[in-house]
């Protein structure tokens, strides 16, 4: 039986693009490879699912390469389409797992499943998810867990740090907001930015809380995080999810003013009435959400309150069931 190879696309010497499958939403997930004289170094992962390891493989086997010949693995996020095959690859070639320090504490609450499920729920409900709602994105995280076999991180990038692969120079950029640590990849000399899910080109993100760092202003933090892109010298951006591309300022101007918009549309919805970030989440957003979408809608309108709240333009209270109420 010939075994599938997954879509390799070649993006500059010794870079390639391989398109590995995954069955959520999006269909498939992109990660790089830079070979480096028969060696090579890894920029996330795929799924740890059979499926997208087989694809891998072949698609390595036309490089005449192979998942031993893997000496580093970088990586962008904690979420498990970036990192889910980590530990395979470690297991097969000994490579150093790359991530940065939030990454890296983000890997290790997945072993601690129950807290997650129990933080996260208490989050949904205090901002008004139904119940239903709440019992299927339970059901999600221990999936999503599953396709995230546990590892180890065997080195912390620092922000700005530089790696150096045969004769290229790559700088780590820091650039938290979709997830708190997410790091893009920077390539300096190629003009390239592996840009993770921090700049993709036809969505925006989903940005949420990390609940388990109340510093993190995930809003805040990605505008942030595309000021510091946006000014460095890209004549490719490489996303994780769609299409490689040119134009990475007039993409981060575009993702801005979303969410200048954004913003503005969840300030009149809270200066309309009073409600809670549920309820706020479907005036903005169309109705007919799946149960995974509503969730996703509530992240995206409760980090734009928490950005309201922080300049002081409206405030929360705590109803007596429980549930937060918004108001300006
Ligand atoms: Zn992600």
């Amino acid at each position: 039986m010939n075994k599938k190879t997954a879509p390799i696309r070649e993006i500059a010497s010794d870079l390639y693009m391989i398109t590995l499958p995954m069955p959520f939403r999006l269909g498939h997930v992109n990660v790089y490879v830079l070979a480096n004289g028969g060696k090579a170094v890894l920029f996330d992962t795929g799924l740890n699912i059979n499926e997208s390891r087989g694809e891998f493989g072949a698609a390595l086997d036309t490089l005449n390469l192979s998942p031993v010949d893997i000496e580093h693995v970088f990586l962008t996020h904690f979420h498990a389409d970036h990192c889910g095959a980590a530990s395979h690859i470690r297991q097969a070639s000994g490579a150093t797992i790359h991530m940065s320090e939030q990454g890296a504490r983000q890997i290790q609450k997945l072993d601690e499943m129950n807290a997650m499920i129990e933080r996260t729920g208490s989050y949904l409900k205090a901002h008004g998810l139904p119940e239903k709602t709440i019992g299927f994105i339970e059901k999600f995280f221990i999936l999503f867990r599953q396709v995230t076999s546990p590892f180890e991180v065997n080195a912390v990038i620092q922000p700005h740090d530089i790696i150096t692969v045969g004769t290229r120079t790559i700088e780590a950029i820091p650039t938290p907001g979709h997830a708190n640590g997410h790091i893009c990849f920077y390539l300096k000399d190629d003009g390239i930015l592996i840009s993770g899910d921090h700049v993709l080109p036809d969505i925006t993100p989903n940005l949420g809380p990390d609940l388990f760092d109340s510093s993190f202003f995930p809003l805040e933090a990605f505008l942030a995080s595309l000021a510091g892109v946006r000014e460095l010298p890209v004549s490719m951006v490489c996303p994780a999810h769609g299409a490689p591309f040119p134009g990475l300022k007039g993409r981060v101007d575009e993702i801005i003013e979303h969410h200048r918009v954004r913003k503005q549309v969840v300030l009149d919805a809270v200066r309309k009435k009073e409600r809670s970030t549920y309820l706020i989440a479907c005036e903005v957003f169309e109705n007919n959400l799946t149960e995974f979408d509503k969730f996703l809608a509530l992240n995206e309108t409760y980090v734009h309150l928490l950005e309201l709240e922080k300049e002081k333009i409206i405030s929360r209270k705590t109803l007596d069931n429980g549930i937060i109420h918004w108001s300006a």
